[in-house]
């Protein structure tokens, strides 16, 4: 009797001549998430199994596993050879703990014959399995409705797994099976999960961070590399562009119009975001930003931010609240670092009273006001690249 972790996906994204493609990427990030473990990763017919995963590493391999995108749900499960003795022998022996840990419990069986060659129904294997567990556990009632132990025997073409219990994947698909794109990522609440959001796709991430020594410290750089530390545990190998800053945002503050500031610098971070994503492979830029969440976000202000590149701008909490951000970056475990109380370079250069409406043409010109090339061009050649797993 071998334990194997079964591993169900989202057909739905696997249909067609690309079907083989997404399997065999998902294989391979199953097998990047398991790593150091000596796991065997095989599919067949629409499932993945894993293979040779010890008691002890369950719950640590689980718990990787869950945060793989493409896998709908996983079963630890008994594969057995497909005979009625060994398939009954495992039912028997999986439904043990519950039995023992409860004076009343009531149960269902369920079957599911993928070989057809095999002789019983599923039928048939539900009603004797269910007398097997009747005889085996007094204390066990069947409960067609509503059972609080489901015990699921699956045929399959090379064995027979059973299993009592299905825990919910990640969903979307497999990291790298939709192009790459380029997260913005702040030290803040709303950008790890708008990678997160895209990554789930299966876009691969890339990242840039802009930061303004000295007005911004080396731990709040730090906060933003731990961010990103935790997005690449879905995500998986993060480069991460660190630019530095200051010169662009003293000269914003400096030469051009005191209420368009935060605009402009949000035109100038996208336009140095957009050019390290053309020079490495990135087809899209990824925001944390939300309709009218500030100033910056209003709709007049989001105009004006795109205009400043021609590539697609990525915003997948465009219509979320803020506490639904929030739920969610608690979900995913970015959370309680996001809200470490590091100064962002956006907070320290806030101006007083930010125009919410800007216009593109008055931005244009205001930006016009400095010659901007020499500044991206150095930001860009003192660019730090860091390789985040
Ligand atoms: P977040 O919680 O992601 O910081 P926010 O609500 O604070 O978002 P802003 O500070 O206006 O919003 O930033 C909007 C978006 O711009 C961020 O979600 C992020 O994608 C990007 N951004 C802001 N600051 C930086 C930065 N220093 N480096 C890289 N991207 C940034
Ligand atoms: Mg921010």
């Amino acid at each position: 009797m071998e334990r194997v972790l079964l591993v169900r996906y989202a057909e739905i994204h696997l249909k067609g001549l690309n079907r083989p493609f997404f399997e065999r990427l998902l294989v391979d990030r199953i097998k990047q998430a398991l790593a150091p473990l000596a796991a065997r990763v095989e599919r067949e017919q629409g499932r993945i199994f894993v293979y040779g995963i010890g008691e002890e590493q369950l719950a640590e391999s689980m718990d990787k596993l869950c945060r793989v995108f493409g896998i709908h749900s996983i079963s630890p499960a008994c594969c057995v050879e497909k005979d009625w003795e060994a398939i009954r022998n495992a039912a028997v022996s999986e439904a043990k703990p519950f039995a023992d840990a409860n004076a009343h419990l009531t149960f269902k069986c369920f079957a599911r014959r993928s070989d057809k060659r095999f002789p019983m129904t599923s039928e048939q294997l539900c009603r004797e399995l269910g007398h097997e567990l009747l005889e085996a556990y007094p204390n066990l009632a069947v409960d067609v409705h509503q059972p609080e132990l489901k015990i699921t025997v699956e045929i399959r073409q090379q064995n027979a797994f059973v299993y009592t219990n299905e825990i919910p994947g990640a969903g979307g698909m497999p990291v790298g099976s939709n192009g790459k794109a380029m997260l913005l990522i702040s030290g803040g609440i709303d950008s790890p999960v708008a990678g997160y959001m895209i990554a789930k796709r299966g876009v691969l991430l890339d990242a840039v961070h802009f930061y303004s020594y000295p007005y911004t410290s080396e731990r709040a750089r730090d906060k933003v590399i731990e961010l990103t530390k935790l997005v690449s545990r879905y995500a998986g190998t993060i480069n991460l562009y660190l630019v530095p800053f200051t010169d662009i945002q003293l000269t914003i503050y400096d030469k051009c119009p005191s209420t368009e500031t935060t605009v402009l610098m949000r035109r100038l971070m996208m336009k140095i975001a957009e050019r390290i994503a053309k020079d490495t492979g990135s087809l899209a830029l990824i925001t944390g930003e939300s309709i009218g969440q500030v100033a910056s976000q209003t709709i007049e202000s989001l105009c004006v931010t795109d205009d400043a590149v021609s590539m697609p701008v990525f915003r997948p909490l465009i219509g979320f609240d803020k506490e639904e951000i929030i739920e969610k970056a608690q979900r995913i475990g970015t959370f309680e670092t996001s809200i470490l109380p590091y100064e962002d370079c956006c907070t320290v250069f806030v101006p007083k009273h930010p125009v919410t409406k800007p216009k593109v043409d008055r931005l244009r010109e205001s930006e016009a006001l400095v010659d901007f090339e020499p500044m991206i061009e150095e930001a860009i050649g003192k660019t730090e690249k860091m390789i985040i797993r």
